[in-house]
């Protein structure tokens, strides 16, 4: 079939993706498409992407530093800034050592691969982001899949397995249905296995755990051992990358072995100024994190009655992610239009993103929203809901 072809496939089924043209910064009012809108569509959870203090930072950084690295790390050096952004990574999320990358999806497909080679077996949860189930495709490794945090499956799949390595790989916070994985079980399975177990927090890295040090923390749990957590930097953080943290014998062999470390041009060492900036405002970020709960409570209790009404599912999430689940992708993106002919953007997620039938509002909050946004966002739906 041609690309045209299946372009036009796309289309009919409702499935075609569109970028929207953004004209200002990110943050709650925008300019999306020509019109001013009012975005639950953004991941800066503690509205850092815009804060002044990292805008500073990273200005005064650019003229010391300059604009890029010039080749990569192993080639052109391992500039100083980000040297010690690693170190203040692992210290704020209490591992020994850390790996940074220059997004969470280089992170993933480099680690997965490195920890996992042929003969060996990576267990991981159906929901995972495609950059988890893409880096378990680069890697020679056989490849289970289990039902969404179902433990019982993962533990007769780890039973069955006659690999000697395993690797088990979640999500903490689920990027579209914004449930947490019950880490600590996961991570006695995994002891009890002994596998390897990785966490992608790229959701609650910023936003739980004390000073926002990430869902592990959030569960009393350190990087150490057989867990590694990988977060990312350009959602709460507000500005791009990722690391990986752990024991130094694990992210040793990474630094050795992730491709997407080693043969890609290093981050610009002026965003890795600003990256430490991001983690100083994190760790003093409880009336930001407050805030966002209590958006979230408020979201919560408003949405509930309209989505009864209306035959919509708000599954249970406690994080800044709610999913309004309206199942059909016509009938999800007419509520989408509809929001957006009332100034309002929350982005329609259908499949393959989402599994068939699940399509959905995903309703995103920041500590940078006000009540008064969020109740805008209420009486919208409840007026598309009736
Ligand atoms: C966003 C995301 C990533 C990718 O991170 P980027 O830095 O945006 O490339 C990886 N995993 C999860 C769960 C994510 O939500």
């Amino acid at each position: 079939m041609s690309f045209a072809a299946r372009l036009a496939g796309l289309k009919a089924q409702g499935l075609l993706r569109r970028r929207r043209l953004a004209e200002t910064p990110c943050g709650p009012e925008m300019l999306i498409d020509g019109h001013r809108i009012l975005s639950f569509a953004s991941n800066d959870y503690l509205g850092l992407a815009a804060h002044p203090d990292l805008i500073a930072a990273l200005r005064d950084a650019l003229p010391v530093w300059g604009a890029g690295a010039g080749a990569s790390e192993f080639l052109g050096g391992h500039f100083a800034p980000n040297r010690d952004l690693e170190t203040k990574l692992a210290a704020f999320v209490g591992a020994e050592k850390a790996l940074h990358f220059a997004s969470g999806f280089m992170a993933n497909t480099g680690i997965v691969p490195a920890l996992a080679e042929r003969g060996d077996a990576i267990f991981s949860d159906k929901l995972n982001h495609a950059s988890l189930i893409d880096g378990a495709r680069l890697s020679y490794a056989s490849h289970h899949r289990y039902p969404h945090l179902d433990l019982n499956t993962l533990a007769a799949q780890l039973a069955a397995s006659r690999a000697t390595r395993r690797l088990i790989v979640t999500d903490a916070v689920f990027s579209m249905d914004g449930d947490i994985a019950p880490l600590p079980e996961l991570l006695a399975l995994a002891k009890r296995s002994d596998a390897l177990l990785l966490v992608d927090d790229a959701h609650g890295f910023g936003v739980f755990g004390p000073q926002g040090r990430g869902s592990a923390a959030h569960f009393g749990l350190r990087p150490s051992g057989n867990l590694l957590i990988m977060g990312t930097l350009g959602k709460a953080a507000g500005v791009s990358g990722a690391f990986v943290a752990g024991d130094a014998e694990i992210i040793d062999w990474l630094e050795q072995s992730a491709r997407t470390a080693i043969y890609t041009t290093g981050v610009p060492p002026a965003l890795a100024v600003a990256l430490q900036k991001s983690l100083q405002l994190i760790a003093i970020g409880d009336d930001r994190r407050q805030h966002l709960q209590s958006l979230i409570s408020r979201l919560r209790a408003g949405l509930a009655p309209v989505c009864a009404h209306a035959g919509w599912r708000l599954p249970e999430s406690r994080t800044a992610i709610q999913p309004v689940i309206i199942g059909e992708n016509d009938a999800t993106l007419t509520v989408a239009d509809a929001l957006l002919a009332r100034g309002i953007w929350s982005p329609a997620i259908r499949p393959p993103t989402v599994p068939a039938g699940q399509a959905r509002l995903r309703i995103s909050l920041s500590a940078s929203h006000s009540e008064a946004q969020v109740d805008r966002l209420i009486a919208a739906l409840s007026g598309i809901a009736s």
